[in-house]
């Protein structure tokens, strides 16, 4: 990867490139990591810069109170409400804040399912095309999990390569208990570089600031440590930071874009590619799209079909804290998942979602929740709160809605539209949870709702799951990407981020980017071969 030269004084750079990349999060990275190899030249092109290593990172009262990585861009709602988006610009994208839950979506996902407020769509493809994708983005990624253990997952066609990050004994006692109440809990798939059997080497030292904040020692795998710094140094790979893509511009019959409008250090460089790859994230993708409507595609660049924007999700989800009178010294918290009530059951025609961990509660980042904390147990400091806290995180599928959708003003800024689905499903899901307490001596009315770990003032700014908005279909009219994830009516543009969902299901979405990454990338390896 060659280092990228000061912007030139002129205004137009005209460098041509094999494949340019516009950001480097799940998508973007993994792209390029996957096509790095073919020797072809590639530009990625990331807004963002490195996330500074530094003791902030580790702090909740910077990460968390005072939102120090989060971007300070506004949106606006569906009423035009301004609100700052919980997103991250860096190289690795949101992955440098994740929690690193590397789950596959299930078999059933990519099929039609019938939910409570409607239907989520069938994908053009099937687990089994996804399978080998997954695999190796699991390799790639270093997915720490137990094959087998999850009643609800597809066939894999190779095992974890790590085995699953083991229970602390809080959480292995709250496994068993579930296991002699009938239920199936599993070891969370999940992408930490430790090394249990050598401890003295493992890069990651099972700390308890890993969901929600970057990793000090880079032992989290997230897509600028795993994808885009191992490209550095190679010749044939450049990375710009602090570049955004603010226009794509096409040739005179609009089917070949021939231009990527960058602006960096405050000047406008004009960049050419063979092939040009969009992986900016779903509302920002679409925002890209959206912002470089022309003659030639006047609603939008390949928005012909009016569907850029459109079908926005992010999750129907719940953090949940619940309190027992025994303390939980559980330092890395997130390695237990319950998939009991994925798929409708006798009780409920239709799924409910995932259960899973989440980072553990700390009185600081509980602050905002003070009042309600102080109800429920008035005796108790917040210190005392986190120290008795076990936090599970929640997750049902939301609908691809025609009208959530982002759209663009004049100025070129994002408005988000949002109205959220399959509140039933979500309110029995917690309903389940609160029976499954039960079964651990956490009893019922020591459970709430607590929201500090989106910290959200109106809920479409917890946009960490954010998905759809360029869906991938075999019809031009209801979708905007081929199965290739190259748009319809393009012949070199493609989008490959999380865009590209038709339907979300109900767990969290990185790996199914990665593995997508890695299967248009071999795509395009083909093609440019
Ligand atoms: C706090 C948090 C916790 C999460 N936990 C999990 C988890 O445990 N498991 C899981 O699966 N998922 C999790 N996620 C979600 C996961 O991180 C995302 O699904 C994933 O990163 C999306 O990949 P992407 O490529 O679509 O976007 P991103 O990874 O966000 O990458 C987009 C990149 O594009 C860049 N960019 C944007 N606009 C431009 C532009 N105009 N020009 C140039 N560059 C641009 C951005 O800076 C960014 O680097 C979490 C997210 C957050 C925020
Ligand atoms: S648990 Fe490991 S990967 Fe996560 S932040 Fe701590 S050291 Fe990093």
């Amino acid at each position: 990867m060659r280092a990228a030269g000061p912007a030139g004084e002129s205004e137009t750079v005209n460098e041509h490139y094999d494949v340019i990349i516009v950001g480097s999060g799940a998508g973007g990275g993994t792209l390029a990591h996957t096509l790095a190899g073919s020797g072809k030249s590639i530009l990625l092109l990331e807004r963002g810069d490195f996330l500074s290593r530094e003791m902030d990172n580790w702090d909740p009262r910077p990460v968390f109170v005072d939102g120090k990585y989060i971007s300070t861009d506004t949106w606006y709602d569906g009423d035009g409400k301004p609100f700052q988006p919980q997103v991250h610009y860096f190289v690795g994208g949101a992955t440098k804040l994740y929690g690193a839950a590397l789950y596959r979506l299930r078999p059933q996902d990519f099929g039609e399912i019938k939910h409570v407020d409607g239907i989520s769509p069938a994908w053009p493809l099937d687990y089994g095309d996804f399978e080998p994708w997954y695999s190796a983005a699991e390799q790639l990624y270093q997915v720490h999990g137990n094959g087998g253990e999850d009643p609800t997952e597809g066939h894999r066609s190779q095992p974890y390569p790590w085995p699953a990050v083991s229970h602390e004994p809080r959480i292995q006692q709250i496994h068993d208990d579930l296991a002699r109440g009938g239920y199936r809990p599993f070891h969370a798939p999940c992408g930490i570089m430790l090394n249990e059997a050598d401890r003295p080497r493992s890069t990651c030292i099972r700390c308890t600031w890993c969901d929600g904040y970057p990793c000090l020692v880079h032992a989290k795998s997230d897509a600028d440590v795993i994808a885009v710094r191992p490209l550095l140094g190679r010749d044939n790979v450049t990375l710009l930071t602090g570049a955004e893509v603010t226009k794509l511009e096409t040739d005179p019959s609009g089917r070949t874009v021939t231009g990527v409008v960058v602006t960096r250090d405050g000047n406008r460089e004009v960049y050419t590619g063979d092939i040009v790859a969009v992986s900016a994230g779903a509302a920002n993708s679409a925002r890209l799209l959206l912002n470089s409507a022309s003659d030639q595609h006047p609603r939008g660049l390949a928005n012909g079909s009016d569907q850029v924007g459109r079908n926005y999700m992010f999750h129907n989800c719940k953090a949940v804290v619940a309190l027992c009178t025994e303390p939980n010294d559980t330092v890395f918290q997130k390695t237990l998942g319950i998939n009991d009530f994925y798929l409708p059951t006798k009780d409920y025609a239709y799924p409910m979602g995932n259960i899973q961990m989440i980072g553990k509660s700390n009185a600081e980042a509980m602050r905002g929740e003070k009042p309600k904390l102080t109800k429920l147990s008035p005796e108790w400091t917040l210190s005392d709160v986190a120290k008795h806290a076990v936090d599970f995180w929640l997750t049902t599928e939301d609908l691809p809605r025609p009208e959530n959708r982002v759209t663009t003003d004049a100025d070129g800024n994002v408005h988000l539209a949002y109205e959220m689905t399959n509140d039933d499903e979500a309110f029995r899901l917690y309903g389940e949870l609160r029976k499954i307490l039960n079964h651990t001596g956490m009893a019922e009315h020591h459970v709430l709702r607590k929201n500090f770990y989106m910290d959200m003032d109106i809920p479409v700014a917890g946009c960490a799951h954010q998905a759809g908005t360029c869906r991938f279909g075999t019809d031009p009219a209801t979708s905007v990407l081929d199965s290739n994830c190259k748009a319809h009516e393009l012949d070199n543009l493609y989008v490959v981020d999380t865009s590209f969902f038709p339907s979300i299901g109900a767990v969290n979405p990185a790996l199914t980017a990665m593995a997508n990454a890695i299967r248009v990338g071999d795509h395009l390896r083909e093609r440019l071969a």
